[in-house]
């Protein structure tokens, strides 16, 4: 991901409910990091997986656990 799509990314992920109620994630997905694992986010398989980033703030892996 550019620089320009992680800024659009983290200020989407700001103006989200989650983004609201957990103020520190904003921090960890401006610096590309996992809200759930905490490692970095790596790259994305698709665009929905990107969007999906974008409202959980959860990366491929942690995805794939959650949403099988
Ligand atoms: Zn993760």
């Amino acid at each position: 991901m550019d620089q320009k799509e992680f800024k659009t990314i983290t200020e989407n992920y700001a103006k989200k409910f989650v983004g609201k109620i957990f103020p520190e994630n904003i921090k960890k997905i401006e610096n590309g990091i996992c809200v759930c694992c905490e490692n970095e986010i790596g790259e994305f398989k698709n665009a929905i997986s990107k969007k999906e980033y974008e409202i959980s703030g959860m990366c491929m892996d942690c995805q794939n656990k959650v949403f099988k």
